[in-house]
């Protein structure tokens, strides 16, 4: 069993087809990076797969569940997928340590010292320990997506989604980010990632899938498909992001 299945799945807003039949199987340990013109569905697709929005066609499996299924096996499915967006939305009041405990305390019911010492750990793991007791406007933008990745792990996903997590970041930041969630990989946590950082699709991810309207029209190895994109478009898009 793939650990996410997407079966004819798909997503009208109104009368707006924004996910077309789409069919896809991710296995545990890939590293899948989603590119695509915008509008082409890819953050809609994301966010489909932790239920921040309802599927009103077909079916998509998360570790065995339906995301059709709602009520507390919906709340099962937002765990197991942690989700890292564009702007950070970290809690502005709180600080760094208090955003990643927060989930822990919250949804798995951990005391505020087991929480925050977990916290703690994983601040360390994305280079911030540091920083642990700033709020997120004393920090940078690539100091506040690691704070944001912290906490998406805080709750001990099996996946993590991310929403082109480097787009709002300066390029000298960029990297910093980048780096964290190549070492995400590096441990076998399954990712999807839209972005468009080709270098890391090419170095870190093991496929690469281009949208457009709503379907997927290639996936393949990220190497073989930027070496020779099997189609015009595709090979138009790259030209544009690189
Ligand atoms: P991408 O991330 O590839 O740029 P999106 O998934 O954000 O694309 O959006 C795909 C299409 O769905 C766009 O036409 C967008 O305007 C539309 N859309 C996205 N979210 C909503 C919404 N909540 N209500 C109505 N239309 C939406
Ligand atoms: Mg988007």
């Amino acid at each position: 069993m793939s650990i996410i299945e997407f079966h004819k799945t798909s997503k009208h807003f109104g009368d707006l087809k924004v996910l077309d039949e789409v069919d896809l199987a991710i296995e545990e340990g890939e590293v899948v990076v989603l590119i695509g013109p915008s509008g082409s569905g890819k953050s809609t697709l994301l966010r489909c797969i932790n239920g921040l929005e309802q599927i009103t066609g077909g079916d998509l499996i998360v570790d065995g569940i339906s995301v059709r299924a709602g009520g507390r096996k919906l709340r099962q499915i937002r765990q197991e997928a942690g989700m890292v967006f564009q702007q950070f939305n970290l809690f502005p009041q709180m600080t760094a340590l208090q955003n990643v405990a927060f989930g822990p305390r919250k949804v798995r019911g951990l005391s505020r010292a087991e929480a925050e010492s977990q916290a703690l750990l994983l601040l360390e793991k994305v280079g911030l320990k540091e920083r642990a007791h700033h709020v997120p406007s004393a920090l940078s933008g690539g100091q506040q997506q690691r704070v944001a990745i912290a906490r998406a792990l805080a709750v001990r996903p099996k996946v993590m989604l991310f929403d082109e997590p480097t787009s709002a970041l300066d390029p000298e930041l960029k990297q910093e980010v980048l780096n964290v969630m190549r070492q995400l990989a590096q441990e076998g946590m399954t990712m999807v990632v839209v972005t468009h950082e080709m270098s890391f699709a090419r170095q870190v991810g093991s496929r690469l899938i281009f949208m457009e309207h709503g379907k997927i029209s290639v996936d393949g190895h990220p190497a073989e498909v930027i070496a020779n994109p099997p189609s015009d478009r595709l090979r138009d898009f790259l030209q544009h992001v690189e």
